[in-house]
């Protein structure tokens, strides 16, 4: 049996979009109300105050209405000054898209860059702040998604506020799915939204701010003021006293809520080990197939995604569609830079579930075996079990 490329899959075990919780799907579905109405504006206030103890930022998080691409580009924006001198640590495509943003009020932009399937050395970040005093602000990606790696965040913010530079963060992917907060980051922008690991729809961007980061913005000319790019617009709009800039996404903040309240009745430690062991019978039941990861360790491989290298002589999109007709799985592609070299498997939210390893393994192996390179299968389904059954 084949299923048509119209035909509705039956496990998206993708990077993002993500399948969302039930819960999630209930929440999104509570009347719209009127965002004026106060049993709305308790709501948002509600849960801006519920993101505080999971996101850890210094003030109440704050959400922005449109996906993380806005969260990042509104931080670049509010920011990043013509006089700022920003350093931009690139290990992978998000990182590098950055730049862009980074440059867009004129400021000179430095780059620390490794190839894309190792990670930033937090060493490489101070040598490289010694040598130019001048900077202002660090950017990072915690884990740029399309290698499925992990940067030591958390000791290269250590670095950056010891300079005394301002860090930006983009934890969109990881956040949610493994321990990872604006404190533990050492971030002033804490990037990220709940339409990864908290298994939400794409729709918001929350972003967690220190109180230097809030000093940043209004000291930084060009931060937008009436604009969709504008995050000091949105300073007090969580308190239900404030008035909202403009119509936030009622349904969305709903989906959030109920997204929040699951995290946290599961408890976030129980919600990243399922995230961590689903990535690692992933990972074993691959390797078992013969097949190579592209993270060069292991070691920072990342819980919330597996990235696979495409063997050589596989063309990656059939192989993918191939996996889809066959079995009715949806992949990722890589992006950019690592497209057409490996495949990623999301382990996200309601797909962080260990099973969904031998979905991804057995569909994975099927394929690549029926476009010619044949694997174990047997081998990799056991490895995956193996993994699972010694957790
Ligand atoms: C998903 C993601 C974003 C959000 O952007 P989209 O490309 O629109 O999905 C930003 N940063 C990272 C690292 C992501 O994985």
């Amino acid at each position: 049996m084949r299923y048509a490329p119209t035909d509705s899959p039956v496990f998206t075990l993708t990077t993002g979009p993500v399948d969302a919780y039930p819960a999630v799907l209930r929440g999104l579905a509570a009347p719209v109300l009127y965002d004026y109405d106060p049993a709305f504006q308790a709501t948002y206030q509600r849960v801006c105050e519920k993101l505080q103890p999971i996101v850890k930022s210094e003030t109440v998080p704050l959400l922005l209405q449109g996906e993380p691409i806005l969260g990042l580009e509104a931080a670049a924006a509010s920011a990043i000054g013509k006089d700022d001198v920003v350093l931009n640590l690139v290990s992978g495509v998000y990182a590098k898209g950055f730049e862009g943003w980074a440059a867009r009020n004129g400021a000179k932009v430095l780059e620390l860059a490794v190839p894309y399937d190792e990670v930033i050395d937090p060493a490489d970040v101070a040598a490289m702040l010694k040598q130019h005093p001048e900077v202002t602000v660090v950017a990072a990606c915690h884990h740029d998604t399309p290698s499925g790696t992990i940067n030591p965040v958390g000791e290269i913010g250590a670095i950056v506020q010891a300079h005394g530079a301002l860090f930006l963060v983009d934890a969109v992917s990881s956040f949610g799915g493994m321990a990872i907060d604006a404190a533990s980051a050492n971030a002033d922008f804490f990037i990220t939204g709940p339409n990864k690991c908290l298994g939400c729809p794409p729709a918001l961007s929350i972003l967690g701010l220190s109180r230097k980061a809030w000093a940043k913005m209004k000291a930084t000319a060009e931060a937008p003021r009436a604009s969709i790019l504008s995050i000091l617009d949105w300073e007090d709009a969580w308190k239900s006293s404030e008035p909202f800039p403009f119509t936030p996404s009622v349904a969305e903040i709903n989906g959030l809520e109920a997204a929040i309240d699951l995290y946290v009745s599961e408890g976030p430690e129980n919600v990243w080990a399922r995230h961590a062991l689903t990535a690692k019978a992933c990972r074993a039941g691959m390797q078992a197939m013969g097949l190579a990861l592209w993270p060069k360790s292991e070691g920072f491989a990342s819980p919330t995604a597996t990235a696979v290298r495409t063997p050589d002589g596989i063309d990656e999109a059939a192989l993918r569609a191939e996996v889809r007709a066959r079995y009715g799985v949806v992949l990722s592609s890589g992006r950019g830079e690592t497209l057409g070299r490996l495949t990623r498997i999301g382990h996200m939210g309601p797909t962080a579930q260990p099973l969904y390893a031998l979905v991804a393994v057995a569909a994975y192996g099927g394929a690549l075996t029926a476009l010619g390179h044949s694997v174990d299968i047997g081998t990799g389904t056991a490895a995956v079990l193996a993994a699972i059954d010694a957790s």
